[in-house]
């Protein structure tokens, strides 16, 4: 008994889907390239059709105006070319993308390679110490990445992209990039 769910053409189909997904779901950050376009949460949506051989990718732009948006689109449109497809990608700016959308495979993978991850925003743990409101004061307690000290520095709001801030540790003394969280 075959059932029509089972039969090769639908599995080829259902496999081919697959891989689109998969190839487009780790394409690397242009500007922190140890990350994908999902570790970072700016995949939203992929929707294949296999009979018009199209993909349709929905993206949420991170920093507002930053060109690693162009570059991704561009990817993306490359990955599926070589795959037999044609791509439409389509940006979502509402709601807006922020930092709590990094998944943890994602800021682990920034501090396996030496980039402090951007802090919880919605959460009343040890990176962020919120007070009651009406006060927005925020203490940043920025971990390094390097030595796991809390007593860290920022040198520069801007490090080698206007994503990140650059720190150093007073404990190790070594400077390191931190990913701003927004
Ligand atoms: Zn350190």
């Amino acid at each position: 008994m075959v059932t029509s769910a089972t039969t090769p053409t639908t599995v080829a189909v259902a496999t081919a889907t697959f891989d689109l997904r998969a190839a487009i779901a780790s394409i690397p950050d242009p500007e922190v390239p140890v990350i994908t376009i999902e570790d970072l949460g700016i995949l939203c949506e992929v929707v294949v059709d296999e009979q018009a051989r199209t993909v349709n990718v929905l993206i949420t732009p991170t920093y507002s105006g930053c060109p690693a948006m162009d570059a991704i689109r561009q990817h993306i449109e490359h990955v599926a070319r070589r795959r037999g497809y044609t791509a439409s990608v389509q940006t979502r700016l509402s709601p807006a993308w922020t930092t709590d959308l990094m998944s943890a495979t994602g800021r682990d993978k920034l501090r396996e390679f030496g980039i402090a991850p951007p802090g919880q925003r919605s959460d009343q743990g040890s990176d962020v110490v919120r007070y009651p409101v009406g006060v927005s004061l925020t203490i940043r307690r920025v971990t390094c990445p390097l030595c796991g000290s809390v007593d860290t520095q920022e040198i520069s709001r801007f490090g080698s992209t206007a994503c990140k801030a650059l720190r150093r540790c007073n404990e190790c003394r070594e400077p390191f990039d931190e990913f701003k969280s927004i």
